[in-house]
């Protein structure tokens, strides 16, 4: 290459490296697409869902709901309580068992493509494009000395950045408390302490992460891209350039130019980067997998005429030119994730179908261990909670057994309203004679009356006189 060419284009790709704020270039094409489909699927999801009205026997509510004062999630028709916490470590090893496996088969996919910080970030810099103008704009704008016109510009931008970091704050929160109850409190200014705090940090979270830490999180506060090398092997497809084809490198090739690779570089690659980095360089940690080099660099091959691909999805081996020794798919690593995904689908699945919607709690009076009464019988008193997890008015009858002539004093029948915990004071009397003495084992069976299959045994003592 020209010596004075070659110059120019260092300085050029100097000025892209230049640490600090990188302004990445707008680049077309299939990964770009797909990076976009991801954020609206995503948003429309986030800021949506929260606003979803579902209404049940027990009442109207939003459908998607942690309620936290009363210890539930509303997940739909689904009500999970904090008895169900293993349901929501199952869908936490689900989670993390699909990020291993989406990693194993093609790197950092989900960095790339649906991590909320690239996502945030992808519409922040948009925001920052509209008001700023493009890459070279926002460059030259940040390299001028402060002026009323930058002023006004950036705190624009700022402006923007703050209400969408505030609307995706009062979103979060709306999950936790209703959205309807929330918005209210906002503008009369009478959130709760938890409600403010949460609405503050999660703001401010999403402004400087988005705005101002970009790509830095990627590169230095994120432990997955510390960790990701451990989780790939030759087989795992990664962002790559194939340095085969593309080496040597040089300015377009002349005819009859002989041993020039395809790469003519001309930089691009390094433009379109949202973390800034040479992709040319090999794998490196600070790679998210987005692809946009790739877009940036397929367009450059159909303008050069040369086949698109010299960077791609490929992975170590096939860029060695070995031959595969096992499928993608069919690897030890990705065989045991498989496995574990579908283990954890079928437990999650067998403990959700096979939960009971009815828990029952039984205390005994430590007050007052026995009492006999002017027939000669012995009292024990109880309080019991009676749980009832569906979203409907249930009536329940609670029995007992474990002695003969073991009986319940009083109501036997209770009502409890739809999701709530209903407290019951019982007394069960036992006549003496003939009876074994001391502590005995007893039970109480609570039946709910709309399902017979539907029944909790709850295992008690019941207290005889010892002589
Ligand atoms: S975009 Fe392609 S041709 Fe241009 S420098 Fe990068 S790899 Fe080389
Ligand atoms: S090197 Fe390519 S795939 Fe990796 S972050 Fe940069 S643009 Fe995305």
């Amino acid at each position: 290459m020209n010596p004075a060419v070659s110059k120019v284009r260092e300085a050029k790709l100097e000025f892209y490296r230049k640490k600090g704020k990188i302004h990445a270039k707008a680049v077309q094409g299939r990964f770009n697409s797909l990076r976009w489909a991801m954020v609206w699927l995503t948003q429309i999801v986030f800021y949506g869902a929260c606003w979803l009205p579902w209404t049940t026997e027990a009442g109207a509510r939003q459908a998607i709901l942690f309620d936290i004062v009363d210890e539930k999630l509303y997940l739909f028709d689904l009500v999970l309580w904090p008895q169900d916490a293993l349901l929501l470590a199952i869908v936490l090893i689900l989670a993390a068992t699909a990020l291993f496996f989406t990693t194993a088969i093609a790197g950092r996919l989900f960095c790339g493509f649906a991590c909320p910080q690239t996502v945030y970030t992808s519409i922040f810099v948009w925001i920052e494009g509209k008001i700023e103008g493009d890459h070279l704009a926002r460059l030259r704008l940040d390299q001028r000395p402060m002026s009323a016109r930058k002023l006004l510009i950036k705190s624009v931008k700022h402006g923007i950045w703050a209400l969408v970091a505030a609307w995706t704050a009062i979103t979060f929160v709306g999950y936790f408390t209703p959205m309807r109850e929330l918005l209210p409190a906002i503008a009369s200014f009478q959130t709760g302490p938890w409600e403010t705090f949460w609405l503050i940090f999660y703001a401010t979270f999403t402004y400087l992460q988005a705005g101002l830490a970009r790509e830095a999180v990627c590169q230095h506060m994120c432990p997955y891209s510390r960790f990701q090398g451990v989780m790939i092997d030759p087989e795992t497809a990664n962002v790559s350039y194939d340095a085969k084809r593309g080496e040597p490198r040089g300015a377009l090739r002349q005819a009859g130019a002989v041993n020039k690779g395809d790469c003519i570089d001309c930089g691009i690659c390094v433009q379109v980067c949202p973390t800034g980095i040479d992709i040319r360089d090999g794998l490196q940690y600070q790679c998210i997998n987005c692809g946009l080099c790739i877009d940036g660099c397929d367009e450059v091959m159909d303008k050069i005429g040369a086949p698109r691909g010299l960077i791609r999805f490929t992975s170590e081996r096939e860029l060695a030119g070995q031959p595969k020794v096992a499928g993608a798919w069919s690897r030890p690593r990705t065989l045991v994730y498989v496995g574990l995904l579908l283990v954890f689908t079928a437990l999650g699945t067998w403990t959700l179908t096979e939960r009971v919607l009815l828990r029952v709690e039984v205390h005994r009076d430590r007050g007052t261990l026995m009492q006999e009464t002017i027939d000669g019988r012995i009292e024990n008193s109880y309080t019991l909670k009676l749980i009832n997890m569906e979203e409907a008015t249930r009536r329940f009858r609670i029995g007992v057994s474990g002695l003969p002539g073991l009986r319940i004093e009083g109501a036997t029948e209770f009502v409890v309203e739809p999701g709530r915990v209903h407290s019951v004071t019982l007394t069960l009397s036992s006549p003496v004679g003939g009876m074994p003495t001391g502590v005995q084992p007893i039970a109480f069976e609570t039946v709910a009356l709309h399902d017979p299959g539907l029944a909790v045994r709850e295992k008690s003592t019941f207290i005889l006189p010892t002589h």
